[in-house]
């Protein structure tokens, strides 16, 4: 069986692409924290507009700072193997960071950072839909399950409010340290499984609110009254 591809809802097209394009272009004026001093150009995310699959890494680095556009360094050329290996290309799904601007010197981003870009990667979310968020490491994985450990978390699919979070270590980890390699061409053989168990579980969800919402209750029509309750109602008290 062909492994199952992110699902297109072409009527979503328009909505979402053009909610996509207005977050992008407000992310290209930021100034809301330090981190718009240092860059060249501000890397709001790409990918398929009618995905159900967000990938979420950390920040930009040197060549995505280069670019403007997300994963396109060593850490990049991983992520579409990874991606490649179960039968998904990178325009397959959507790509964005937990901050659009580059930390200096790739350094950690600031809490401060991570809370001023929030309500971008929020309106990614909503605009998208997706079905599964894959956080790539460990500022990503916090966002969404804060008492996490990815050492645990990785690799299996996991909830956070209403979405569903598969955990992944972030690609460039490996280019450091091998064995974490084979851990995520592993993890990510269980991605389209996990994708398939969400879609499942978020179609069934949707369905029991839809039934329940059409077995409210209706409420009694007012009751006329008769023309024997009339008489009654009219007649003087004896
Ligand atoms: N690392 C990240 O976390 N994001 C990128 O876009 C590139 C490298
Ligand atoms: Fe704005 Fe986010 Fe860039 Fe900070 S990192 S300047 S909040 S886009």
């Amino acid at each position: 069986m062909a492994p199952p591809t992110p699902a297109a809802l072409p009527c979503h097209l328009m909505g979402t692409q053009g909610q996509l394009a207005e977050i992008a272009a407000e992310v290209r004026g930021c100034t809301r924290c330090p981190l718009h001093r240092g860059r060249t150009n501000a890397v709001p995310g790409e990918g398929n507009p009618l995905s159900d699959v967000l990938l979420v890494g950390e920040g930009p680095g040197a060549r995505e700072d280069a670019t403007g556009r997300p994963f396109v360094g060593p850490a990049g050329q991983l992520l579409n193997e990874l991606l490649r290996s179960v039968g998904w290309e990178r325009e397959d799904v959507f790509i964005a960071n937990v901050v659009k601007c580059r930390p200096p010197g790739n350094r950690d981003p600031e809490p401060e950072e991570v809370a001023a870009c929030r309500p971008y990667l929020e309106r990614q979310e909503q605009a998208l839909d997706p079905a599964v968020i894959v956080t790539l490491g460990r500022h990503s994985l916090r966002r969404y399950l804060p008492d996490a450990r990815i050492s645990e978390a990785h690799g299996s699919l996991r909830r956070s409010g209403g979405r569903f979070i598969f955990p992944m270590y972030h690609p460039a980890a490996a280019l450091h340290q091998a064995s974490l390699r084979e851990t995520l061409f592993a993890d990510v053989r269980g991605l389209p499984a996990a994708l398939l168990a969400a879609r499942e579980a978020l179609d069934a969800e949707r369905a029991a609110t839809a039934r329940k919402a059409m077995q409210r209750p209706v409420e009694p029509a007012p009751v006329e009254p008769t023309a024997t309750d009339q008489l009654t109602l009219f007649q003087e008290p004896t």
